[in-house]
């Protein structure tokens, strides 16, 4: 493969799943001599929110309810001719692009016609379609007619008008190595959780990333965690009003931690603010013994590697981690918790179910119904043997299942075939 040139097409260098797999197999493929890029579309405030919407839809959810009609399509087009017109220069004839989610897939025709190999990656779906899946698949699919094949992660995203297509389903996978998921010594994760002002103790550059100038938790708390983009559909708000109203109290050592990027490192997600503000406003009006049982955390994105360590240290050093998404594509924050052999309470939706079955974890079948919630996490908390156990079947099934050698080999295979058609 010495002069193979794959490109990989997003929308962000940092924040979400897309862009944490992309750093893991660009690194991978240009350890092993392929020639793998990695470009990031550049696009305006509008543009975003209209794949926003796309994203939101194609999760069978409102969004913003705006519209998606010929002015949007009429916006997106024209972005993405600009940036086509930049990959027109780069991209030979012969080469793979890999474009990811509904962001990027208008470039396919003109890189098709350029003679690349176009490959469209859709990460998000739902397991029910809708009006809103159906809007946003009708918008989508005649910008697709480039593509040589399909990666979807479940055979359930796959929309009926790909029936036939060259399609490949292609779990997610963490890189065990990385400093995301890489073992971390008990000094050093009390350290960078120090740092950030999440747990007492000595610090002499102390970053602050707990809002609303909360104090830390004491290390010997138990914590319960959810780390995720400030998006509505990870319910980071009904996760605090949850733990808030059926879990805090005076009966419990138990602490909550909200974790996800500040907001202006991710610059196609223009929900995040509001999101991040409608929870501090929250936070704000929890009574003060409530209050004072969780913390709400905004990480500063631009060392990748300086938040991924300190993500990697609260999920160390959590008890339970939580994804308590209302829809979810696959979701990797659950992959790197099981790994780290974290006891997961999590949403039965998309990706989540086919991480978690019947004993590695604990699937909540209900996400809106925060009693139930609440409850599970009791009586988790209640039983340290059980987390123990969870957390040993969790890390096991990562082993065998969403390591990244598996993926990179799936990827190779698509590779060799599109080479070969
Ligand atoms: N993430 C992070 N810092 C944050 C919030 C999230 O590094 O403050 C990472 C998280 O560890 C995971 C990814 O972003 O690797 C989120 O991927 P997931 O598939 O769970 O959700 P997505 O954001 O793609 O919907």
């Amino acid at each position: 493969m010495g002069s193979l040139r794959v490109w990989n097409v997003n929308s962000t260098f940092t924040g979400g799943g897309v862009a944490e797999m992309l750093r893991l197999l660009v690194g991978y493929a240009r350890g092993s001599g392929v020639d793998a890029r990695w470009v990031v579309i550049d696009g305006t405030s509008e543009y975003f929110a209209v794949t926003k919407r796309l994203h939101n839809r194609l999760h069978g959810a409102a969004g913003d309810d705006g519209q998606l009609g010929p002015q949007e399509t009429a916006l997106y087009r024209a972005v993405l001719e600009d940036n086509a017109a930049t990959l027109h220069q780069r991209v030979e004839p012969g080469d793979i692009v890999m474009l990811h989610d509904p962001q990027t897939a208008g470039l396919a025709r003109q890189l098709a016609d350029r003679g690349a190999h176009v490959v469209w990656r859709c990460h998000i779906g739902t397991d029910r379609t809708n009006a809103y899946t159906r809007e946003a698949w009708d918008f989508l699919i005649p910008h697709l007619s480039g593509c040589s094949a399909f990666v979807f992660s479940r055979t359930a995203y796959v929309p009926p008008e790909l029936t036939g297509s060259d399609v490949w389903i292609i779990e997610p996978s963490i890189d065990p190595m990385s400093p995301k998921n890489r073992l971390l010594p008990r000094a050093r994760m009390t350290e960078l959780l120090t740092q950030i002002g999440l747990l007492d103790g000595p610090s002499d550059s102390a970053r602050h990333c707990v809002l609303g100038g909360a104090g830390s938790f004491s290390p010997n708390d138990r914590l319960v965690l959810q780390v995720s983009r400030w998006d509505p559909l990870k319910d980071m708000l009904g996760v605090m009003r949850g733990f808030s109203e059926y879990v805090a109290g005076p009966n419990t050592d138990a602490k909550l931690a909200l974790i996800g990027p500040s907001v202006e490192s991710v610059a196609d997600d223009p929900e995040a603010e509001k999101v991040l503000a409608e929870c501090l406003e929250t936070w704000a009006a929890l009574p003060r013994r409530v209050r004072s049982h969780v913390r709400l955390v905004a990480l500063p994105m631009h060392d990748v590697d300086a938040n991924a360590l300190v993500v990697n240290a609260a999920q160390r050093h959590a008890s339970i981690v939580v994804q308590k998404s209302l829809q979810e594509g696959f979701g990797l924050t659950i992959t790197e918790a099981m790994w780290k052999s974290r006891a997961v309470v999590a949403s039965a939706v998309g990706g989540i179910v086919d991480q978690m079955p019947p004993g590695v974890g604990v699937l909540l079948k209900d996400p809106r119904n925060l009693e139930s919630f609440g409850n599970t996490l009791n009586t988790l908390l209640a039983q340290p043997d059980e987390i123990t156990r969870l957390g040993r079947r969790a890390h096991r099934h990562v082993r065998e299942r969403f390591l990244c050698d598996r993926h990179l080999q799936e990827l190779a295979r698509l590779i060799e075939h599109l080479l070969s058609k």
